[in-house]
């Protein structure tokens, strides 16, 4: 487990001073794929710096299964640094060294003698589907071929945890989406705690447990990725969701002049949302006007969310909540 305890970084400069992190307190629990999501400038990549303190905190603490990392001496962080692998935007690889020697690096440096830095570096080529392309260079493979590439030499060493700096944000969509799934075969398949940052919510929805935004170099919202998707609370998450096309007012335009009650309904699980509804406004009576609506997977978990304006008769209505939440519906009023 990662505790991270009121984390400040200054940077100093002739004509500035920058509070990159300004009070941060998270916990990553063992195991989880952990997102810190921020706009440029927020403090995402000192953040992640910090966790294997390639950035020293100016205060604060950082324990790693209850040892503090930032009392280390040269030699202690050395080995402790041979326990995080490290995914990089423009994959930092060796343009002048093959897809092999690229892995066999960091394996050179813990002291492994060729056979077996050959050895490790097969196996974990072979885990991120590259071992036909072991003898390449990198400028002959694909953009997501050579962020695999990055990620197997992470794992070379057997990391217990992996950081990811914008892994993705160099790649399309499609590739994007492969390296995500790949993220997530190796979190599940070597149980590796994964922290990383990212600017995009897609990335964050796809891939993450959990969720930290960060703005200003303070964590203004953290939480389960479902939570924090059906019911942002900062303006910040707001506007980084309504980005990707999660708009959670896009309802007032269509609610404008309506009569009835207006409900947001949140619903996760197996269970489909609409069949529900259908079924519970023909048994009470009453009209249901969808005015938005989503629904979808964040990570494995199906989820949906409506906006609907309720008519009918009124002691009909204000027995709606209630039905819906014995079916496990969340209802929230919403005011025009
Ligand atoms: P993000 O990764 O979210 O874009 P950063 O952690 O890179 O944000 O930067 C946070 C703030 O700290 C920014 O205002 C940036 O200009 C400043 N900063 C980052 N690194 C340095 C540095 N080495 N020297 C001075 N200021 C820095």
């Amino acid at each position: 487990m990662i505790v991270l305890e009121n984390l400040r970084k200054t940077y100093v400069s002739p004509d500035r001073v920058s509070h990159a992190l300004a009070g941060v307190s998270l916990r990553i629990e063992r195991g989880e794929i952990f997102g810190i999501i921020g706009r440029s400038g927020a403090g995402k990549s000192t953040l992640i710096r910090m966790l294997n303190l390639l950035e020293r905190p100016t205060e604060g603490r950082v324990l790693i299964d209850g040892q503090d990392i930032t009392a280390y001496g040269e030699a202690e962080l050395r080995k402790f640094r041979q326990s995080v692998g490290m995914v990089f935007q423009h994959f930092n690889l060796l343009n002048s060294r093959t897809v092999l020697d690229n892995v066999c690096f960091p394996l050179r440096l813990a002291g492994l003698n060729r056979r077996q830095q050959r050895e490790r570096a097969a196996e974990v080529l072979a885990l991120v589907g590259l071992s036909e392309h072991a003898d390449k260079y990198p400028r002959q493979l694909s953009g997501g071929q050579q962020q695999r590439v990055g990620i197997a030499r992470a794992l070379a060493s057997k990391p217990q945890l992996l950081l990811c700096d914008e892994a993705t944000s160099a790649l399309d969509p499609e590739t994007t989406q492969s390296i995500l799934r790949l993220l997530v075969e190796i979190n599940r398949d070597l149980g590796l705690t994964i922290v990383l940052i990212t600017h995009g919510m897609d990335v964050i929805r796809t891939v993450c447990d959990r969720v930290a935004v960060i703005d200003a170099g303070r964590i203004v919202e953290s939480g389960d990725v479902v939570d924090v998707f059906l019911h942002p609370q900062h303006e910040v998450t707001q506007s980084l969701l309504s980005e990707s096309g999660v708009d959670a007012e896009g309802w007032r335009d269509m609610a404008q002049g309506m009569d009835g009650r207006l409900l947001r309904l949140s619903f996760r699980g197996d269970a489909a949302l609409q069949p529900l509804l259908s079924h519970v406004s023909r048994d009470l009576g009453v009209d249901l006007s969808i005015l938005q609506g989503s629904v979808g997977r964040i990570k494995e978990t199906p989820y949906g969310q409506l906006v609907v304006a309720v008519q009918g008769e009124p002691h009909l209505v204000s027995q709606l909540p209630q039905v819906l939440r014995t079916h496990g519906v969340e209802c929230e009023e919403l005011q025009q």
